[in-house]
């Protein structure tokens, strides 16, 4: 293990250590505590006794409706099998955990949220440490998202480290994303907001700088290209538009990242963008659009070129939630993830009247409508659907409790709580092409959330996490204690 790699596992052992103190005696009660699981780094090698959790309601992550009294048998990483309780034989000195009454999912995935850009109520370049986005990691890890990605204004060497750090660890969420992105000189995503080191983002203004940008990009190893096409009124009439980026500029990141086989995901905001993205080759639309309805062109281009589309309806719901929802701070849900100085931003009432009263509140109410109507006319004409909320791009919007809200407001839109987690486990998985999880099924990562209460009954039952799992540690929860 070289340096940089040793000084990668102190930390997780620091932000292991930092935990709640509730996680060990609730580990030792459920009888899931094993030496690896209370203290230590986990490494791939690790080897554990086997588990089998036994008596769980089961979704799988698939269309397969529920099944009651299931067991899952978990051997190192891997879930070993799947089926009825009794019809799973165990190997001897097997550990047995009893889940009668409670609900087994698969490990929610982020397919867009950010890492290293806010601490607290900050944004900064300052953010863009190990230890914060540890912090972050091991927050979503809480809330049950076990895999993020991360798309832009980052830079490696550190993201590439802690993504390869992530994959071989099950301590805090795995990572995946896009090392810096591509934004417009003077444009998105805006300088005087969005206040990152000028290294984590590329403003190409020329074709040849794009594709140099996407070069560099692809030799750090990024999993994903990430563009921003888009002039920032977000609905407010009277907002300044932002340079756009060029269509010759946009062009050459497609051509130049598919030539090396990595995909492009786009940030847009208006339907007029998303079709000439989507024309030009764009993989992934990774918000929803949200200044007017989707048309058939839109669908028929989506289903047609073979695009994922991302809605990101939390997005917008953040800008005013905190404001007009301040009873939300007693939530201990809420609470499980909010530093002291969110916490006082939304208590103090200067800050919630001035945003009540701002335009882009107003505006945000419809981008929240807009998008849910569209997201379900999407995914009622069989448009691709991930699963992410742009968690951790602005302090509001909160790592794991912003993927929460975004699975209530696709049942709000429409779907079904087993829909709208089946986009947030096997189609977000998919969406990365990450066969090895998103599904509870022989053969995958045993990365899952045990929940209290039925899904299927109602959404928030995602918020009561007995226990979250990663590569078969039991790694977190409960996220309240109780
Ligand atoms: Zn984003």
């Amino acid at each position: 293990m070289n340096q940089q790699a040793t000084e990668q596992t102190s930390l997780l052992t620091q932000a292991r250590q930092r935990r709640s103190p509730f996680s060990l005696p609730a580990l030792l009660l459920a009888g899931a505590c094993s030496l690896v699981a209370i203290g230590q780094p986990v490494q791939a090698a690790t080897v554990s006794a086997p588990v089998l959790l036994e008596h769980v309601r089961l979704f799988d992550g698939t269309d397969t409706p529920e099944q009651e009294d299931m067991a899952v048998l978990v051997e190192g990483q891997s879930i070993a099998a799947v089926g009825h309780n009794g019809a799973v034989k165990a190997p001897k000195g097997t550990k047995r955990i009893n889940l009668s009454g409670k609900t087994l999912i698969p490990g929610l995935i982020s397919n867009h949220s950010h890492v290293g850009v806010v601490s607290g109520t900050k944004i900064g370049a300052e953010n863009f440490t190990a230890p914060v986005i540890k912090t972050a990691l091991d927050q979503y890890e809480r809330y049950g998202v076990t895999t993020v990605t991360a798309l832009g204004l980052t830079k490696s060497p550190l993201f590439d480290d802690l993504r390869k750090a992530q994959h071989a660890n099950t301590d805090g969420a795995d990572l995946f994303g896009v090392d810096q992105g591509i934004g417009v000189p003077g444009g998105m995503p805006p300088e005087g907001m969005v206040k990152v080191g000028k290294d984590q983002i590329f403003r190409p203004s020329t074709a040849e700088e794009a594709r140099q940008a996407v070069d560099t990009m692809v030799s750090e190893g990024t999993d994903l290209v990430k563009l921003w096409v888009d002039d920032f009124r977000n609905g407010v009439k009277s907002a300044k538009p932002l340079p756009v980026m060029k269509p010759e500029v946009w062009q050459a990141v497609m051509a130049e990242a598919h030539a090396k086989n990595v995909r492009v995901a786009v940030h847009i905001h208006d339907l007029a963008y998303a079709k000439k993205l989507v024309s030009a080759g764009a993989d992934i639309i990774a918000h929803g659009v949200r200044d007017e309805p989707v048309d058939d062109e839109l669908i028929s281009l989506m289903k047609s070129h073979n695009v994922w589309y991302v809605p990101t309806i939390s997005l917008d719901e953040a800008t005013y939630l905190f404001a007009e929802q301040p009873a939300l701070l007693n939530d201990p849900v809420l609470k499980a993830g909010l530093s002291g100085d969110l916490s006082r931003q939304f208590s103090d009432a200067a800050w919630r009247d001035k945003i009540v009263k701002s335009p882009l509140d107003a505006a945000s109410h419809k981008a929240v409508a807009m998008n849910e109507q569209n997201l379900l006319a999407l995914y009622k004409a069989g448009v691709k659907i991930g699963f992410g909320t742009d968690s951790g791009a602005a302090p509001v919007r909160i790592p794991g409790f912003a993927e929460h809200r975004e699975l209530r407001l696709l049942v709000e839109a429409g779907l079904t709580p087993l829909q709208a987690l089946r986009l947030a486990t096997s189609q977000a998985a998919a969406l990365l092409n990450l066969s090895d999880r998103g599904v509870i099924a022989p053969g995958k990562r045993a990365d899952f959330v045990v929940l209290e209460a039925d899904p299927a009954q109602n959404i928030a039952a995602v918020d009561q996490i007995s226990a979250v799992w990663r590569g078969g540690v039991r790694a977190d929860g409960p996220l309240v204690p109780r």
